[in-house]
């Protein structure tokens, strides 16, 4: 579902990712760990080209994302298809980043009526569907300011999966969080796991990555250092700086 090949990332003069390569099967969790500034962050925001990327290709669903080569250079694809590739993924993001001035099921509908066309009432309905699916279905008219940050990142969560993504993409979603609202969205997001849900998450939850992924990458300085399934990383790590790293974010 998900190929990323030697893909690169310059912010000026200083390149951030330095030859990615990863691929995805459907259903996979892969969680992403490393240090801060090791590019975890810039790699998901290069997947929905919320980041342009210098070098390199991904791949959603078969699609190529982004760039195209047009007579031997390679182009950026123009805003209307880009907005429709970023369709494939569905993103939720530390900052929760809800419309303040709307309430919890008119956030999940917005983008059902305007990008997907739903009528109102079949938007209203999947909004309560998903809003019931992460427990908020009594607070669904409570505006983000009346809800707690985990709820509030529930609420995220719920809109960005009733677009019905391919791939989710989860961006360190419980660090702005008190530590007790932390569960609350992880139990969330293992739940979407144990369904199938093909998901990409960058966490510093290592206890989280260990019991919800498939496989573990592990990035340092712009490359993927290690990766492999969660026993193999955090019980056997094989590069001193993972083992290094692990035993700083014990
Ligand atoms: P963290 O765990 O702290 O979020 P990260 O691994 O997600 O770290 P990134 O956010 O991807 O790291 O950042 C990688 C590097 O790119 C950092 O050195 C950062 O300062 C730099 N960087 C990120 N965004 C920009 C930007 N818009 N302009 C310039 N440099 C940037």
């Amino acid at each position: 579902i998900l190929e990323i090949s030697n893909l690169h990332k310059r912010f000026g003069d200083v390149e951030v990712l330095k030859g990615v390569d990863c691929a995805m099967q459907q259903g996979d969790v892969v969680c992403i760990i490393g240090s801060s500034g090791s590019g975890k962050t810039t790699m998901l925001r290069c997947i929905n080209m919320l980041e342009e990327f210098n070098d390199g290709s991904i791949r959603i669903a078969g699609q190529e994302i982004g760039y195209e080569m047009r007579g031997g250079t390679r182009r950026r694809k123009s805003e209307l298809e880009i907005a429709r590739q970023r369709a494939l993924t569905g993103m939720a993001f530390q900052q929760f980043n809800l419309f303040p001035h709307m309430t919890a099921t008119e956030n999940v509908t917005l983008g059902l009526i305007k990008v997907k066309k739903m009528g109102r009432d079949e938007a209203v309905a999947v909004a309560e569907r998903w809003l019931d699916r992460v427990g908020l279905l009594a607070r669904r008219n409570h505006y983000p300011g009346q809800l707690s940050g985990g709820q509030q990142q529930r609420v995220a969560i719920a809109r960005a999966i009733a677009m019905e993504p391919k791939l989710m993409l989860f961006d360190e979603v419980t660090s702005a969080l008190d530590p007790e609202l932390v569960n609350e969205v992880l139990l969330v997001i293992k739940d979407l796991a144990r369904e199938g849900m093909t998901m990409l998450l960058v966490t510093h939850e290592m206890r989280f990555a260990y019991e919800v992924s498939t496989r573990v990458i592990f990035m340092n300085q712009g490359r993927i250092a290690e990766e492999g399934n969660p026993r193999e990383m955090f019980v056997q790590p094989q590069t001193e700086r993972l083992a290094e790293f692990l035993k700083s974010s014990a």
